[in-house]
C-alpha cells in the first residue's frame, strides 16, 4: 500500500478479524491506497505516511467520476463506511 499499489484479488482476513475479505473473492478493488488510505477514528492512518488530502490529484471524494462510476454499478466505496474510512477500497456485496 505504501507504493500506492492497485489491487484486487488478494486472499486474506479482514484486518484485526478471522474474516475473509471480499478481497478473497475477487470482490473488491484498493486503489492508489498512498493517495487515499485507510483513516481509523483514532485518527491512525494506513499506510503509514500517507495523508488523506482531496486537493491532492489522484484522491478520491464523493464528487470523483470513478467513486460514482462505482455506486452507479453497485458497489460500496469506504470512503462512506460508518466505522472508519477506506478512501482506496470499492467492494460489491452479492446478493442471493
Ligand atoms: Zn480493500
Amino acid at each position: 500500500m505504501a507504493n500506492n499499489n492497485t489491487s484486487s484479488f488478494n486472499y486474506r482476513k479482514i484486518a484485526g478479524t478471522n474474516r475473509l475479505s471480499l478481497h478473497s473473492y475477487g470482490l473488491a478493488v484498493d486503489i492508489n491506497p498512498f493517495n487515499n488510505p485507510v483513516v481509523y477514528n483514532d485518527g491512525r492512518i494506513s499506510p503509514k505516511g500517507a495523508k488523506y488530502n482531496p486537493k491532492n490529484v489522484g484522491t478520491f471524494t464523493s464528487a470523483c467520476p470513478i467513486v460514482q462510476k462505482f455506486k452507479e454499478l453497485g458497489w460500496r466505496w469506504g470512503g462512506e463506511f460508518n466505522s472508519f474510512k477506506d478512501y482506496h477500497h470499492f467492494d460489491k456485496i452479492l446478493s442471493n
